[in-house]
């Protein structure tokens, strides 16, 4: 549960312990969940940050602090030295002048302090402090939903034959033309690559035009972040399979139409009948959308695990998404940590 919400569109609520009781209103504080763990804390922290940048908010450290340059570089680091203190611990929240500078262009400037002592204050929150009701926000992660709790359709087939079964599909696919537009302007079709066996598989959008041009998933920059953010947690792209959610680039790299993705639907779902991972990572709005039947945004349907058959769906953001928006590093690593977790990574 999130320990911050939105109170309207211009402005927020930010839960702050040492501040007195008041009724809401634009500017005031209230209390809301408490944070078990310093993880709490940090995924929090990420959420806030990057909630309030893609408002618009800009964080002007003061002199005393951390430079926002070093703020984002201890981001950048979070997909290249996971395993290290850059930006996983709440001392590298602290010491990035967040809490410290940051905060102070958000909060009052009586709160400064208390933002800057955030875990233990916390921790001393009185248990029979009443609670408000939390409100309805469309930040807050969507229920688990489940498309299809029922298991995969058929027989889990040995390893032979689902490479045999994959190639064959794969050659349906490159002939394919259900979508004209697409069709006729692909080099070739994407089809997907990676283990046939996998724990993991993740999920994309489209190709874009490396992929178009070589025939492979996720070899353009966006790529190498995704290829980054598997090492980060700590397993090989080899040991996982890669796929789209449409198997040719839509021209200029503009969202797949609906009646694309529904097009191939038949392909993706049978390429996952197929491998019957037991994970499936969800990158960006699209293939989530796609997967899950759902309308919701990527910032609902993250952190949260969802249900595809046998297999675990998470959704977060996609690294081309990350490219545009460093901010969202935090989040994704979150969403990442979260994965890592329930699957025993660490
Ligand atoms: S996107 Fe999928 S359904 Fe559309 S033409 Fe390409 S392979 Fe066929």
């Amino acid at each position: 549960m999130p320990w911050w919400r939105e109170h309207d569109e211009n402005s927020i609520l930010i839960s702050d312990l040492n501040a007195p009781p008041s009724t809401d209103g634009p500017g005031k504080h209230e209390f809301v969940s408490p944070f078990q763990s310093s993880g709490d804390i940090l995924a929090a922290s990420g959420e806030l940050l990057a909630h309030l940048q893609r408002s618009g908010l800009r964080f002007v450290p003061n002199s005393a602090a951390a430079s926002m340059a070093s703020w984002e570089q201890t981001l950048a680091a979070q997909f290249t030295s996971p395993a290290t203190s850059a930006g996983v611990t709440s001392a590298g929240v602290t010491s990035a002048g967040v809490t410290s500078a940051g905060a102070s262009e958000v909060l009052p400037e009586n709160h400064v302090a208390a933002s800057q002592t955030l875990a233990p204050t916390l921790q001393e929150r009185p248990r029979d402090r009443q609670q408000p009701s939390p409100t309805p926000s469309r930040l807050t992660p969507v229920a688990s939903s489940s498309v299809n709790s029922a298991p995969y359709p058929g027989v889990s087939l040995p390893v032979a034959e689902v490479v045999t079964a994959l190639d064959s599909l794969s050659q349906s696919v490159a002939g394919c033309t259900r979508c004209k537009a697409l069709a006729s302007c692909r080099t070739q079709t994407v089809f997907g690559e990676g283990s046939p066996q996998p724990r993991f598989v993740f999920f994309g959008e489209a190709p874009g035009a490396e992929e178009d041009k070589t025939g492979r998933p996720f070899v353009g920059a966006a790529g190498q972040l995704l290829t980054k953010m598997i090492e980060a947690i700590q397993l090989k792209r080899e040991d996982v399979y890669l796929l789209n959610t449409v198997k040719c680039r839509p021209p200029g790299n503009r969202n797949p139409a609906p009646d694309e993705v529904a097009n191939c639907r038949e392909y993706f779902e049978t390429q996952l009948q197929l491998l019957r991972p037991e994970y499936i990572v969800c990158l960006g709005a699209v293939s989530s959308q796609a997967l899950l039947q759902s309308k919701l945004s990527i910032g609902r349907l993250r952190q949260t695990f969802h249900q595809y058959h046998d297999s675990k769906v998470i959704a977060i953001y996609h690294p081309a998404y990350l490219l545009r928006n460093p901010d969202a590093k935090r989040a994704a690593w979150a969403d990442l940590q979260m994965l890592m977790k329930d699957a025993g990574l660490r």
